[in-house]
């Protein structure tokens, strides 16, 4: 199977919010296809469109909890709860990660590919990727997320790229 090449940052088409998915058709079932493939390869546990240059609301995931993989179209996040500090990695940011804190636990209105309204609730590291994904389909990047001055040193850290990222990360 074919997969797509990552943008990563500094590309434009990543600060850019995406349209909604107006249409789920074949075509859009075949790059569906191919951005698991993309996903896997990497490997991550999640993708946004616009990361392989598609400026489209929906992401795919798989967490490894045995339910993947998984596609969320035009998801929002309606609830969210706690707090929880992690260690994020992005595949649009190869090679670091960051401590990023977000709400523990959100909970997400999407549609599913039959184009039913569903509610998902993800806590921890399934919440983490809701939440980083949903963020990609806002234009949205770690760096974002950052306190200002958090943010200026990871700017140098990648613009150093002298870490290595860990094998055990799990990538976004
Ligand atoms: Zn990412």
């Amino acid at each position: 199977m074919a997969s797509y090449p990552i943008r990563v940052f500094g590309d434009p088409v990543l600060k850019r919010e995406t349209a909604e998915v107006t249409e789920v058709n074949g075509k859009f079932v075949k790059v569906l296809d191919m951005m698991f493939d993309t996903m896997y390869d990497a490997p991550g546990i999640g993708l946004a469109a616009p990361q392989v240059g598609i400026e489209q609301r929906f992401f795919v995931y798989d967490i490894g909890d045995g339910d993947g993989p998984n596609v969320l179209i035009n998801p929002r996040v309606v609830e969210s709860e706690g707090e929880w500090a992690y260690e994020e990695g992005c595949l649009s940011i190869p090679g670091l990660a960051f401590e990023i804190v977000r709400p523990k636990i959100v909970t997400v209105q999407a549609n599913d590919l039959d184009g039913n309204e569903i509610v998902i609730e993800g806590d921890e590291l399934l919440g983490r990727c809701f939440q980083h994904e949903i963020d990609h389909l806002d234009g949205v990047l770690m760096f974002d997320r950052m306190e200002r001055l958090d943010r200026k040193a990871a700017l140098k850290q990648w613009r150093e790229r002298a870490t290595t990222i860990s094998d055990s990360l799990h990538a976004l």
